[in-house]
């Protein structure tokens, strides 16, 4: 089914929008005197302004969703009890209802389960070279892999790395080289398998049933756990439901139980899919005495088992909002909307990761600004120019959030160099989409006079998050 998803190309079909607005927040347009000086302030690093300073925030689609009535109506049965809250419970059987998983532990975002979760594993295994294998890594989940004393490696298939070419799975494993890997670490090293759905990294793109599938036959055969990191699991639904052969007409709900059968354990960060502004979920679907001995983490860490880091009310917006997430006429706007987007940015020119994934799109900087070499990030030069344009912020997915081999201190050669627009849920309307693409179609005319950057402070880890850098002469 080599076909884009919903009207492609010029006059993009736009799908209106499943809801009606209650509440408003005012946001502010800036001009580029303004920006300009925000942005030297905060070091030219987006992830330092203040929001305030921000027109329309593109940053990252974690957390900044909008919840329904429904869900802020479940706040207020919030059970705030310290051990066996009722929300616990309720949390506990929509996770079992939906995937099938019935030991729940509830952590304040994705990586307080991660962070609960891989130590135990890595202990468990008991391996002088600990080894986890994924189809891609978040960052996150690398940097707790690493914390946890592994190594984390990607085995991401290559059809990913060429943006322009049309591919339904570019968030596939690469199933010869996820063997490959096994062979050469030693089946015995291998800590988990983690399918990262969608595999936000190479750009919110999806990962097929089938793949899916044979990923965790690869797992069984030689008794390495699946994990399955579900940030956006109702997206890669959509996905397989509109591109795979077998599952049209299929229901998500049917495909999210059918795709979490092939895993063992499953980390969630909740403010993805799960339409929740904090929330995180570490989740078993057998193996009760794993599930007590990554309890005992929660408790110093996240805090006691039946509320794990939330409020009994976060709780409550969780179990409501994992069920809208699965919503198909959602769904369809949804990621509707964000093929909208890349679509326009297409028809004026601009090199995007196409098709586009689900909840982002991924502008291809690498080609957009040629002229600039990985190790000046030429995607961070991008954010940087199209909040001066526009006062939207977005956010560099390339070698600066990849960072430095942590045992040579090299920089890492990253396998693409691009710009995320990420789409927060049902928070921003199809207008400010076209405002989005007309301010980088804008930039993309003056791409040629785009600088490169460098560092004036460089953080030890995850250091683009606090990084402050300048232009290059
Ligand atoms: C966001 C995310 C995480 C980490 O979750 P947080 O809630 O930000 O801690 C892990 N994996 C993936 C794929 C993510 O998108």
């Amino acid at each position: 089914m080599n076909t884009p998803i919903k009207p492609a190309g010029k006059g993009a079909r736009r799908i209106p929008e499943p809801f009606r607005i209650k509440m408003v927040e005012a946001i502010r347009q800036t001009d580029e005197p303004e920006r300009r000086a925000a942005l030297e302030a905060a070091g030219w690093n987006p992830f330092l302004l203040r929001s305030e300073d921000v027109y329309i925030d593109l940053m990252t689609d974690s957390g900044t969703g909008a919840m329904s009535d429904s869900q802020w109506g479940a706040l207020m049965r919030g059970d705030e009890s310290y051990a066996g809250s009722r929300s616990f419970y309720r949390l506990s059987e929509a996770v079992e209802q939906i995937f099938g998983y019935p030991y729940t532990i509830p952590t304040h975002q994705g990586r307080g389960a991660e962070q609960i979760l891989f130590g135990e594993l890595v202990a468990r295994r008991a391996s002088k070279a600990p080894v986890f294998l994924s189809n891609y890594h978040f960052d996150t989940t690398k940097a707790h892999v690493e914390l946890a004393g592994g190594q984390a490696i990607n085995t991401l298939n290559p059809e990913a790395l060429d943006t322009a070419a049309y591919h339904d799975w570019k968030g596939n494993f690469d199933l010869v080289a996820l063997e490959e890997q096994i062979g050469r670490a030693g089946a015995e090293n291998v800590v988990a398998i983690i399918a990262t759905v969608t595999c936000n990294s190479a750009g919110g793109q999806p990962v097929s049933m089938a793949n899916l599938r044979s990923a965790s036959e690869i797992a069984r055969r030689h008794a390495i756990p699946l994990v399955i990191d579900a940030a956006r699991f109702a997206e890669n639904a959509w996905f397989i439901r509109e591109r795979e052969a077998g599952y049209e007409g299929v229901s998500i709900a049917e495909i999210v139980r059918e795709m979490f059968g092939y895993g063992d354990i499953f980390t969630m960060s909740a403010k993805k899919d799960a339409l929740v502004n904090i929330g995180g979920l570490c989740c078993f679907r057998h193996d009760p005495e794993l599930f007590r001995a990554v309890q005992v983490r929660c408790v110093p860490l996240e805090g006691f088992v039946t509320y794990g880091g939330l409020a009994g009310r976060d709780m409550e917006a969780l179990a409501t909002g994992l069920r809208e997430g699965m919503d198909a006429s959602f769904l369809d706007y949804r990621i509707g909307q964000v093929a909208y987007l890349g679509e326009r940015l297409r028809a004026g020119g601009v090199p995007i990761q196409y098709p586009t994934g689900g909840h982002a799109v991924f502008v291809d900087a690498r080609k957009m600004l040629g002229h600039i070499p990985p190790e000046q990030f030429p995607g961070h030069a991008l954010a940087c120019e199209l909040y001066l344009e526009s006062g939207v912020r977005s956010c560099e997915i390339g070698s600066l959030l990849l960072g430095r081999d942590p045992v040579t201190g090299a920089q890492e050669s990253s396998p693409f160099e691009h710009l995320r627009l990420a789409i927060p849920r049902r928070v921003y309307t199809n207008d400010h989409m076209d405002y989005i693409a007309d301010a980088l179609l804008a930039v993309n005319e003056r791409a040629a006079s785009v600088r490169g950057m460098e560092f004036t402070y460089e953080p030890p880890v995850l250091r683009h998050f606090m990084a402050r850098l300048r232009w290059r002469q």
